[in-house]
């Protein structure tokens, strides 16, 4: 096992080893705040007796929380590790749920409605009680209400001033019973309701000893009760957290959440650390020249720990198309220029928005590039594994009516829009869950309005046949193979391959290897460390009773709610060679060898909708700072939406400019090839070997693009990149440019 106090600087140490009781330590990307975090955890288990199961640890992120339980292994053990409540607040705050969700009267095997779900229950809404108001502009009200504590009873005993505040609450109280008729939560409501939980039941926290906060600028203000609720018996917080990386206002993140914490516990100590230890010198000194733009801040110094590296690379291309190729072909360029110093994992695409990531993928599809997608880009919406996981839902709660009315059609049963129709009008008649009204006709307990029609009739019974038994075959199972076995089970009955060769003739295999993904993914369930929530255990406590389930269906409605809660497209590949392509938002905490971000124009960066510039700032500014050795800014010339001329982000200073990386003789190649692996703490690769042979060096010229963003006619340099060297240099434009 490491030392805790190995490789930390002295501020780190000072903050890892504080008496205090109440602690901040605030300081700029890189100075390995999260590492400070983290040996803190290890160093109060080691220090002070705590049980581990008596230490609350919040991430930002799933996948923040999986690295720190792998770091936290290697510092105490993986016996001790698995025992922390470590995770996410939504998923700490949904265990709460499940063991002591009875005691504020929550229904056993609740399950949780993602932001899709949420935003179908209030279009229907808007819908029944034909109101005007946007069924988007709803859902983030009702959140942001959430977010701050409101209640919808709270907002109906004041009398409202407008008529469109009345049409809110209206939605908003129609939205609390749908979620309630459907036994479901949304993300607002696991904080919410075990903050009410906790306020009632402080029992139930009764014996936490220590809570820690990382990325505490962005906690909003029901975070900020319920870490103050979590560590109300002992008072031992320690956050950390730096203003400059707060870009998550848009959803009613609080960065006054810092000085309130200072003064409801007046003893707070804060610790600052200024080394950098991530990011280049001269990558770190281009950041800073972002956020520096920002005057109301007060000024601070980075220092960085690397040399300066290679100069940021600001590149402008003709289209988003282009673009694309570009960035594709330079990632094929970079791991051949480093003699595969690099792999595809040290790579990531991180955007202002998910909506930018079409054109990248299938370029990179085009290459052959493995990519993987995080934050707003969700495997699990994906039309065949969302008809899967509805069947699981169907099982798991049948309750949830909308989730019934997805798939009691699919595959088709011949139970057509107008027998739904009867079906969910007699439910609401007889003012009993679609569900149990189902099971009444297909047993002929009831009838609808209208007959249904034979066929219509043989359809249900077989749908019903199926949730049933597949409740059935969910009992036999007690234990953490569950969704598994589950799911093999409902794939076999559905004849699902079959019916993705009818359904999606052309695209069968993709779709089908997306269904062994999940099926693996499944099979993980059991293990605490691939599932964000851990294990749903909570450590006992004299005098509370907390609630024991069935262990499959318990093990199927964790498996259903680490799936709600993920952004990520899979639960355990971050191992795998493959490039990352995720939002800037969800990019937070997280580091990378090389990082692009592309569209970076005044529309995009910052984004025409939003309201707060300075936090669009920051996101830039977070996004430039994940970088370790190489940072490319790109855009296009013209917009892909309406084609108009772009211009390039105003964020950008002007000491930006083309510097592309260079690699235009062998000292220089040398050079630049040792600073990355340097920084990376990496061996250097035996840059002789690499040169000998290479019959003309890439250069500058060897990309097909002008610094102005145009294609040259004929120059395709073509690089194999399953070969270290670059072959014999095939750029016929730039050749001919070099002859002249
Ligand atoms: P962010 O604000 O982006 O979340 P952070 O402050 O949490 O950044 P970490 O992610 O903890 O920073 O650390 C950044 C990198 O620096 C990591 O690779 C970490 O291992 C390394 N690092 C941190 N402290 C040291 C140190 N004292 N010596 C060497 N490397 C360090
Ligand atoms: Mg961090």
């Amino acid at each position: 096992m490491d030392s805790i106090l190995d490789g930390l600087n002295s501020a780190q140490r000072t903050a890892v080893t504080s008496p205090a009781s109440i602690l901040q330590v605030l300081a700029p990307p890189g100075s390995g705040k999260t590492k400070t975090l983290t040996a803190r955890v290890a160093y109060l288990l080691s220090h002070h007796d705590y049980r581990p199961q008596d230490v609350i640890c919040c991430t930002f992120t799933i996948k923040a929380s999986r690295e720190m339980r792998e770091r936290l292994s290697k510092l105490i053990g993986n016996q001790l590790e698995s025992k922390l409540i470590l995770g996410t607040f939504h998923s700490i705050c949904r265990r709460y749920l499940v063991a002591y969700g009875h005691l504020i009267g929550l229904k056993k095997g609740f399950g949780i409605a993602d932001s899709n779900d949420s935003l179908a229950v209030i279009k229907k809404i808007i819908k029944r009680l034909r109101l005007g108001i946007q069924a988007n502009t709803a859902r983030f009200r009702i959140s942001s209400q959430k977010a701050q504590g409101i209640r919808c009873e709270e907002l109906m005993v004041k009398r409202s001033k407008s008529s469109e505040q009345e049409e809110f609450v209206r939605v908003y109280q129609a939205y609390e019973t749908a979620l309630s008729n459907s036994n479901l939560l949304d993300y607002d409501d696991l904080l919410l309701r075990c903050a009410d939980l906790l306020q009632k039941h402080p029992q139930c926290v009764s014996n936490v000893q220590a809570v820690l906060v990382d990325e505490f600028q962005d906690t909003n203000r029901i975070q900020f009760d319920l870490m103050n609720l979590f560590a109300a018996r002992n008072r031992r917080i320690t956050i950390v957290g730096d203003p400059d990386q707060s870009i998550y206002g848009f959803r009613s993140a609080e960065i006054k959440n810092l000085t309130r914490m200072q003064k409801l516990y007046r003893d707070t100590s804060v610790v600052i650390l200024e080394n950098n230890y991530r990011s280049s010198g001269s990558i770190l000194s281009s950041a800073e020249d972002v956020i520096e733009q920002d005057t109301s801040r007060p000024t601070k110094k980075l220092h960085p720990t690397h040399g300066v590296g290679t100069l940021p690379v600001l590149r402008k291309l003709s289209t988003a198309a282009a673009e694309a190729q570009w960035l594709t072909l330079e990632i094929k360029r970079c791991i051949a220029l480093t003699g595969n110093l690099l792999k595809y994992s040290d790579f990531a695409v991180l955007l202002r928005s998910a909506s930018l990531s079409r054109q990248i993928e299938s370029e990179m599809g085009k290459e052959g590039i493995p990519y993987r997608m995080v934050g707003g880009f969700r495997f699990f919406d994906r039309a065949e594994i969302k008809i899967l996981l509805d069947y699981l839902r169907a099982v798991s709660h049948p309750e949830d009516s909308d989730t019934l009315i997805r798939v009691i059609n699919v595959p088709p049963r011949k139970i057509g829009e107008e027998t739904v129709k009867l079906l969910t009008t007699g439910a609401e008649e007889a003012k009993m869950s679609l569900w149990v009204f189902v099971k009444d006709v297909a047993q002929g307990r009831r009838s609808t309005k209208k007959g249904l029609s034979k066929a219509a009739e043989r359809g249900l019974g077989n749908f019903l046949g199926l949730v049933e038994t597949s409740k059935q075959k969910l009992l036999e199972c007690r234990d953490d193979t569950a969704p598994r076995r589950l799911l093999e089970f409902i794939i076999r009955r559905l004849s699902f391959r079959e019916f993705l060769k009818t359904a999606y003739p052309l695209d069968e295999e993709n779709r089908w290897a997306n269904i062994e993904e999940l099926l693996a993914q499944a099979g993980d369930a059991s293990n605490p460390a691939a599932s964000p929530g851990g294990d749903d255990h909570l450590p006992g406590i004299d005098g509370l009773e907390q609630q024991q389930g069935h262990p499959g269906h318990e093990a199927l409605t964790r498996f259903l709610a680490n799936i709600a809660l993920s952004t990520e497209i899979t639960s355990d590949d971050s191992s795998k060679e493959k490039v990352t392509i995720s939002t800037i938002h969800a990019a937070k905490g997280l580091e990378w060898p090389v990082v692009f971000v592309p569209a970076v124009y005044d529309g995009i960066i910052p984004h025409s909708r939003a309201e707060d510039a300075d936090e669009e700032r920051r996101l830039l500014y977070v996004a430039m700072t994940r970088a370790q050795a190489l940072l490319y800014l790109s855009f296009p010339r013209r917009d892909s939406k309406n084609g108009d001329d772009t211009a390039q982000s105003s964020f950008l200073p002007p000491n930006i400019v083309d510097n592309r990386f260079r690699a235009t003789g062998p000292k220089f190649h040398e050079k630049a090839v040792y600073g990355i692996a340097d920084i990376l703490r990496r061996p250097r690769p035996a840059i002789e070997e690499m040169l000998k042979g290479m019959s003309g060096l890439p250069s500058v010229e060897d990309d097909r693009w002008t610094a102005d963003g145009e294609e040259h006619p004929g120059a395709v340099p073509k690089w194999d990149s399953s070969r270290a060297l670059p072959p014999t240099y095939e750029c016929s434009w730039a050749k001919r440019r070099r002859v002249d």
